[in-house]
């Protein structure tokens, strides 16, 4: 496993639920974590990209372009986007700081992480796999396995199937 991070990365960007503070902007810091598993094993075929920082950096910046009324929005954004970029991410970390909040007294930060784990054992063959939790296992109720989903829940309940088990079932 490694872990590739990309620490501090500074914004000016107008977030924030009152006037002012969307009128003013302010100075944001964000840390993007991410472990990735290296061996063959656990990369499915179809995700051979590699994680390179200019991505990880314009995620950020991107998320960090649009205004949100909440941190919270603008790090679940970024950690969607790295989710998208990247296929084979086993846990993933990302911290918002929003530096000198308004408040009474000085304060140097306030922030919101949110943390996602996907690795997972296939409940069919105990191979490890990742999981995101989107359309891209069938754990999502995906309309695509529909036919099968029935099947799927009475032998597996709403654990995750690698790609070749899926295959198995929908016959793809
Ligand atoms: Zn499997
Ligand atoms: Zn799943």
């Amino acid at each position: 496993m490694a872990r590739i991070a990309l620490e501090g990365m500074r914004f000016f960007a107008r977030h924030g639920y009152y006037k002012e503070e969307q009128l003013c902007g302010g100075e944001y810091e964000v840390d993007v974590y991410l472990d990735v598993r290296v061996d063959k094993a656990a990369i499915n075929d179809d995700l051979r990209q590699t994680v390179n920082y200019e991505t990880i950096y314009l995620v950020c910046k991107l998320a960090m372009k649009k205004p949100a009324k909440l941190i919270e929005t603008v790090a679940e954004r970024i950690a969607l986007g790295i989710k998208n970029q990247f296929g084979f991410i086993n846990e993933m970390t990302v911290r918002v700081r929003k530096l000198n909040p308004p408040l009474e007294g000085p304060v140097s930060c306030a922030y919101v992480e949110v943390d996602g784990k996907f690795s997972k054992r296939c409940a069919r063959c105990g191979k490890p796999m990742l999981c995101y939790g989107d359309s891209s296992c069938w754990c999502m109720d995906v309309p695509a396995f529909k036919g099968t989903l029935e099947h799927l829940k009475s032998e597996f309940g709403n654990q995750c199937l690698c790609k070749e088990c899926i295959g198995f079932y929908v016959g793809v």
